[in-house]
């Protein structure tokens, strides 16, 4: 018997097995559409939950929003969900799609073939496959970002970054210094805790944190979520209300102002040091970076073996972190938490639109995209959660479910009316970056902070600047007049 090769052609082809990509596939399944492939590079799925391993790593949001509405439910067993569950539910996922996704397929370019009007994509085996729309779910906080300190990589111990974490990392015992109070060191802080000898924190700029108010569920109420739908379907809607109602607050600054002297009051309360407590108080806005949330935070910065240092860092000497006013502090292993590069994210050269043109200079101007996901030099092509799509109050997989179905009501539209080919036209998507540059203006995220949402302009290009229900109604339909076709 001989068995016939792989097909070279799909009519799409899907990049990456986290919640975006999964997504697409899944819609596509279950709307019977069996026309696509699931191209992973690692050796299994969950996009940055399978990426993002460092020890205390969780969820923000919580778990019953936090997954697909399409999928069977899932037992979540906390309200806030640690990685390895979020990666065991992906996993389930990904399994029901079977043979459709090929693994350590790592995509080196894909480029638009005019002529023909299809994509090729090569990957890093050498081999090559062709498509009619490519769908790229390849996650926009992907690329650990490596802080700029002199002497860094001279540093003589461990260098360990929160976003690559090596697989059964212990570092009992030892003295750790650990670089970032962001939303990754506030997690990975009170996990490292528990087991270092010493802990030195090195906090450029404070963050703000509240409480996070996490807890497991009783047997009873899971059994009650996994059994009655209605039950499970009203929680959910209750937990995205009334974090939509919290948008509120980021789209007008006067109110979050109100809220930012409760959360100093809390702070206060809740740190007994008064050089601690000092050391602590924001003093950016309250909403201008992502609102942190923990129950441990500040009762790990209070612990006898663990150190707030907040005198810059000024270079690292073998096995010494040397601060501006020239303490030395001795460490064996070194921990980076200094988040992604999003602005620059090397992805945007993987892909090749128009007369080879590549994300990365089509962005020259600006990061942008039309509703978060299409470029006009790049026919067929879907960017998830891309420019503007990224959000601070609430859950990102409502944003990737409205991309899903607004780019499979385009699909069949453009299906249906035979063309091989469609894109953005420019006036509507030079339209859309000023609406979302006006829009962004007035948000609190360009009120005095530097942070990964805002590009070396000062814009902000990361975050929807609205409420997730207004994404939810400009995605509801597919304008066929905003595109032209060939
Ligand atoms: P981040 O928010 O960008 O924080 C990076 C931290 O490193 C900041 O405290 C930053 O200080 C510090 N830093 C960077 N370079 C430095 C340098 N040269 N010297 C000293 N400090 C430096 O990164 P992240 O914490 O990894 O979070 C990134 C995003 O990932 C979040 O906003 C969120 O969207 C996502 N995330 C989500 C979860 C979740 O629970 N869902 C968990 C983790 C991450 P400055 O503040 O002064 O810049």
């Amino acid at each position: 018997m001989t068995v016939s090769p792989p097909p070279h052609h799909w009519p799409l082809i899907i990049i990456g097995t986290g919640f975006a990509g999964l997504s697409i596939a899944l819609h596509r399944m279950k709307a019977g559409q069996e026309d696509f492939i699931v191209l992973e590079q690692a050796q299994s799925p969950g996009g940055t939950w399978r990426d993002n391993r460092y020890p205390g790593c969780a969820c923000d949001v919580p778990s019953h929003l936090y997954s697909l509405s399409c999928a069977p439910p899932w037992d979540w067993q906390r309200k806030y969900a640690e990685a390895p569950e979020i990666e065991a539910y992906l996993a389930h996922l990904a399994h029901s799609l079977g043979s459709r996704i090929r693994y350590q397929a790592q995509v080196k370019s894909a480029a638009w073939q005019a002529q023909k009007q299809l994509w090729q994509v090569e990957l890093n085996d050498g081999s090559r496959l062709t498509c009619r729309f490519l769908v790229a779910g390849v996650g926009p906080l992907s690329e650990p970002a490596w802080p700029d300190l002199p002497g860094l990589k001279n540093f003589t111990g461990p260098l360990l970054h929160t976003a690559r974490w090596p697989k059964d990392q212990t570092l009992k015992g030892q003295r750790v210094g650990l670089i970032g109070t962001g939303a990754s060191a506030i997690q990975v802080g009170p996990a490292l805790a528990q087991e270092v000898a010493q802990l030195i924190i090195f906090q450029r700029t404070a963050p703000w944190v509240v409480d996070r108010k996490d807890h497991s569920y009783a047997t009873g109420t899971r059994r009650l979520l996994q059994r009655l739908p209605f039950l499970r379907q009203t929680y959910r809607a209750w937990l995205y209300l009334t974090r939509e109602l919290k948008g509120l607050a980021f789209l007008w600054p006067s109110l979050m102002h109100r809220i930012e002297g409760g959360v100093r009051r809390n702070l206060a309360h809740k740190v007994a040091n008064p050089q601690l407590r000092q050391k602590i108080m924001p003093t950016t806005p309250l909403g201008c970076k992502r609102i942190l949330l923990s129950d441990t935070w500040w009762s790990t910065l209070e612990l006898p073996h663990v150190t707030l240092e907040t005198d810059p860092i000024h270079h690292i000497e073998a096995a010494h972190l040397v601060t501006e006013t020239g303490a030395r502090h001795a460490l064996d292993v070194l921990v980076l938490a200094t988040g992604f590069r999003y602005q620059d994210n090397p992805m945007a050269r993987l892909f090749k639109g128009e007369n080879g043109l590549t994300l990365e200079e089509f962005w020259k101007k600006q990061r942008s995209a039309y509703l978060g996901m299409m470029m006009p030099s790049f026919p067929n092509f879907f960017l998830l959660t891309g420019p503007f799509t990224g959000l601070g109050h609430n859950s990102i997989v409502f944003m990737i479910e409205c991309q899903t179905r607004w780019i499979q009501a385009a699909l069949a539209h453009v299906t249906t009316q035979r063309k091989n080919e469609f894109r953005v036209r420019a006036q509507v998507y030079e339209a859309f970056a000023k609406e979302m540059n006006q829009r962004s203006k007035k948000t609190l995220w360009m009120q005095g902070c530097q942070s990964w949402y805002l590009d070396p302009a000062g814009r902000n290009t990361a975050l929807w600047p609205g409420f997730s229900l207004s994404y939810w109604w400009r995605t509801r339909h597919f304008n066929a007049k905003d595109f032209e076709y060939a």
